[in-house]
């Protein structure tokens, strides 16, 4: 099989041949179908964060396809299934976040494309148990991105407090943001897009946003202070200023949900302001199976519209340096048809 390969975090990713590999007795063997690139691949490919990766190893975290083998003990998904590839490889099941619905905070995690080999390949193995089935009639191509962009920020959305009568800020509309968006509409709220190229700020439009705003030439958190402030804002734009602009945002009570992960993200957070004006700061990774089934759902009812563009594998460095220049409109998918 074709797989995009992280040799060295200095180098581009090498297209190699590799056998299939084979599932061990809790595993699907996955035929991957459409694998989408989140920018945490990106993170990944360059050893960006604290806990780096080791090389060589198979990006992907957003991968969509059909159960091709699996091993004895799978037993809710079939062979000939669609599933999704997620970024929770596996957890440990028996942790007090596993039981208690925080299986995306359990220490013993493993994660798709970083701590396993994930989805820029034409086959996979996966965890039999944490694959999440697709429903009939979704498009692979719009189901790979669900599977993080998505619950990502469904999650994101939800743990906002986002309801009618709220006003939500999405900084960054990107692969992220422009579901986030759709996220926070669809809560009720009245919202507010915020980025730095006038393609997104036209997705922004077309997606329905009340208020859009660009960085580059607006003080966003004086902007939005005049519209009375956030209820809550979402901060998914690889940038550190962002996260102070989205600070700045807030009204008292606010909660800013942080999401994007930069090379040496960090907050000034004064203290001072944070105290008298009540506000929440959280932290908010990936989401549970529950919340990807979920994502599936709404977008099988027609709620969400996924903004893609279909790539070819060996386009993988070229995609990468598409994304980190702001090329493109929302994903780009892999499609391994
Ligand atoms: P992306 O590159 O598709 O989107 C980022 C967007 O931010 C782009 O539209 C860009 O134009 C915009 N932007 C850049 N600078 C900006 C600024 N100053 N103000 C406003 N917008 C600005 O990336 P993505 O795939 O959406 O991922 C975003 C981040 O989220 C990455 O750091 C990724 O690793 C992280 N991520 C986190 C989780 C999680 O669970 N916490 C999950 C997936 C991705
Ligand atoms: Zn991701
Ligand atoms: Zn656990």
């Amino acid at each position: 099989m074709k797989a995009a390969v992280v040799n060295d975090f200095t180098a581009p990713l090498e297209i190699e041949d590799r056998p299939v590999p084979e599932p061990a007795p809790h595993q699907v063997l996955v035929r991957i179908e459409a694998s989408g690139l989140c920018h945490t691949d990106i993170h990944a490919a360059h050893g960006d964060w604290p806990v780096k990766p080791s090389p060589p190893f198979v990006p992907g975290h957003e991968g969509v396809g059909i159960v091709e083998a699996a091993g004895e003990l799978v037993r809710h998904v079939a062979v000939g299934e669609r599933v999704a590839i997620a970024w929770l490889a596996d957890a440990c099941g028996r942790c007090d976040q596993c039981v208690s619905g925080w299986e995306t905070l359990c220490l013993q995690q493993h994660n798709s494309g970083y701590s396993v080999d994930g989805a820029y390949a034409e086959y996979a193995v996966a965890h039999g148990d944490y694959v999440v089935p697709v429903p009939e009639g979704l498009d692979p191509l719009d189901a790979a991105p669900l599977s993080c962009a998505g619950v990502t920020t469904y999650k994101a959305v939800k743990d906002s407090g986002a309801r009618p009568g709220t006003r939500v800020l999405v900084s960054g509309i990107g692969g992220l943001g422009h579901l986030a968006l759709q996220y926070a509409r669809i809560s009720g709220a009245e919202t507010i897009a915020v980025d730095i190229t006038d393609d997104k700020l036209r997705l922004a439009r077309d997606l329905g946003a009340d208020h859009v705003i660009d960085a580059r030439t607006a003080d966003v958190a004086a902007e939005v202070q005049k519209l009375g402030g956030a209820h809550a804002a979402i901060a998914l734009a690889v940038n550190n200023a962002s996260f102070q602009a989205a600070y700045g945002a807030l009204r008292r009570s606010g909660t800013l949900v942080l999401v994007a992960l930069p090379a040496e993200g960090r907050l000034e957070l004064p203290v001072f302001d944070t105290v008298l004006n009540g506000t929440s700061v959280i932290g908010s990774i990936v989401g549970t199976r529950e919340d990807l089934a979920e994502v599936f759902r709404l977008h099988a009812l027609g709620r969400t519209r996924v903004i893609r563009e279909s790539r070819r594998l060996d386009e993988v460095n070229s995609s990468f340096a598409d994304i980190l220049s702001g090329r493109v409109t929302a994903r780009l998918v892999f499609d391994l048809r």
